[in-house]
């Protein structure tokens, strides 16, 4: 597959920001970086706790980053995980909240070394739930 240059310095920003990442219980690293439609790129990684609950997944430390900037459209997100896992259901609803166009978010999950899948925010979430003042954004 070949990438664009936004693209690969999306997933880039997701390889780079896991190595941030604080899990020291799961040992489960975690990297995220969100492109919003100004053409910025906001990026997370995960923080757990020592009491479990507390833990954030670094996609939604990506996106919350960028709604404290202003930035309320993420258009793109990559993910980096050890194993290529996808997002977990929250983060989809937390994505879903903030992409005007789900059909067209394009969710890049990755390892370290390799490519592992392209979906869409529709794919990963389908049926959604959304109001419509998410809809009017
Ligand atoms: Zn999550």
């Amino acid at each position: 597959m070949i990438l664009t240059a936004d693209e690969r310095a999306l997933i880039e920003a997701a390889r780079k920001v896991r190595l941030h990442a604080y899990a020291p219980y799961s040992n489960y690293a975690v990297g995220a970086a969100v492109r919003t439609s100004d053409g910025r790129i906001f990026v997370g990684c995960n923080v757990e706790n020592a009491s479990y609950g507390l833990t954030v997944c670094a996609e939604r430390v990506a996106v919350f980053s960028a709604v404290a900037a202003g930035a309320h459209e993420v258009v793109a997100v990559a993910i980096c995980t050890p194993d290529g896992g996808a997002p977990c259901g929250a983060c989809r609803q937390v994505l879903m909240e903030f992409t005007p166009a789900p059909d067209a978010c394009i969710i890049w999950v990755v390892r370290p070394d390799e490519l592992v899948a392209r979906y869409t925010l529709a794919e990963l979430l389908p049926h959604a739930f959304r109001i419509a003042a998410a809809e009017g954004r």
